[in-house]
């Protein structure tokens, strides 16, 4: 049986091993995530140092790390003192062999590989162009070909890979590993568990690349202690496709991300007929086909593109900025749909900052204008004001981060297995 992981919160840590009181182990594998979490985002760590950054008394990190230990997961390294005298300073880190992520990326026209270790850092990464007349079969040993390549360019067996992680726009079913309907396939699935046959340690992990974005975005935020107190986030990527990520705390403070179907809820009463068969999606109005379609007053119901080459949405742009009037219009249309469809989804929860990511970032000059109409025309808006928006360009570093920070907190969860 392949082991899938859905990985939703820290505060998901249940599952109690058989024995201990519900409360010691519960607090136990508390303590251990904190420690692991302190110790991969500082890098190396020492003892005393430990307890300043946890809160943890010195006590409860002598019994915390000798089980990590015990675990293989982390690894002491003796650092001299500056001036050679005295005891030499102990440190403490993750061991980087202990466990490997392979991440597997797949948006619509390339197929991003990457592969890190148990300390969370990059040891490899390639792209490869992706066959856009392919089938969920061709895509499967395509990608099992490159995650062999990726274990034999760092001299990896099999069984070093604790986890796979994959992502795509569309919907997924988390549970069981399968891509129920993408932009590329359509409603053909893609049934991802298969790839386990291969990697016999591996856990698999499958997400909607938004909701990686999402996590990654608001973990930095949590992180950065000159960033104001968290509480949520919006992201929101425009591209081909549209997605969109919502991170919030949940009741216990722990961090729930979701990534609703913004991009097919529909917008409008209108003929413009998107990917996915329906007409009127906000998607069909503010995905690059729509742009395009509209740009070039091609019949709304026209088939969209597989897929428009930034080149092409460049052009447009390019049209627009110089004052071509359909050009214009059809950002300014994309960015009213988009408007509109956020201040729905602020509507539904508060007023939580917008981050704008993806290859769509670099038109935002001509979608700004319709997008604050779009916002405007709600009373939510009206009465709460415009949300912060911001544009993050590194749309691909998130999603790497999302991968991996996901990944090895569903691998942190098995080394808590052991005592
Ligand atoms: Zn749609």
């Amino acid at each position: 049986m392949p082991s899938v992981v859905s990985f939703q919160s820290s505060s998901a840590l249940q599952g109690l091993a058989g024995g201990a009181k519900p409360g010691t182990e519960q607090l136990r594998r508390q303590n251990l995530i904190t420690v692991l979490s302190a110790l991969r985002r500082s890098g190396a760590m020492s003892h005393t140092g430990l307890s300043v950054e946890t809160g943890l008394a010195s006590a409860t990190v002598t019994a915390v790390t000798a089980d990590l230990e015990r675990a293989g997961a982390i690894e002491r390294q003796e650092q001299a003192v500056s001036g050679g005298r005295g005891r030499p300073r102990v440190m403490l880190s993750p061991r980087r062999s202990f466990a490997h992520v392979a991440a597997v990326q797949i948006s619509s026209d390339a197929v991003h590989y990457a592969l890190a270790d148990y300390r969370g850092t990059l040891i490899d990464r390639f792209s490869t162009r992706r066959d856009l007349e392919g089938t969920p079969a061709s895509l499967l040993d395509e990608v099992s070909g490159a995650v062999k390549r990726l274990m034999e360019r760092s001299r990896l067996k099999p069984e070093d890979v604790s986890a796979l992680s994959l992502s795509s726009k569309g919907i997924v079913d988390a549970e069981a590993g399968r891509l129920v309907w993408s932009p590329v396939f359509g409603d053909r699935p893609v049934d991802f568990a298969k790839l386990l046959d291969d990697l016999p340690q591996a856990q698999l992990a499958l997400n909607n690349e938004t909701l990686l974005v999402a996590h990654a975005k608001a973990s930095r935020q949590m992180q950065d202690a000159d960033a104001p107190d968290f509480s949520g986030l919006i992201t929101l990527s425009l591209g081909h496709s549209i997605g969109l990520g919502i991170a919030r705390l949940d009741g216990q403070g722990s961090l729930a991300v979701t990534a609703p179907n913004f991009g097919h809820m529909l917008n409008a009463v209108d003929d413009r007929l998107c990917r996915c068969g329906s007409r009127g999606c906000i998607e069909a109005t503010a995905g690059f086909y729509g742009i395009l379609r509209l740009a070039f007053q091609v019949p709304p119901n026209t088939i969209p593109a597989r897929f428009v080459p930034l080149a092409e949405m460049e052009k447009i742009a390019l049209s627009a900025r110089q004052g071509t009037r359909m050009a214009q219009y059809a950002f300014r249309q994309a960015g009213l749909a988009l408007g509109q469809g956020l201040s729905r989804v602020l509507s539904l929860y508060e007023n939580m900052p917008v981050a704008i990511t993806g290859p769509g970032t670099r038109f935002y000059d001509l979608l700004a204008g319709g997008m604050e109409e779009g916002l405007r025309q709600s009373l939510h808006v009206r009465l709460n004001g415009l949300p912060h928006i911001d544009i993050e360009p590194d749309e691909a570093g998130l999603v790497f981060d999302g991968h991996v920070d996901r990944a090895l907190a569903a691998v942190d969860q098995r080394v808590m297995a052991v005592r």
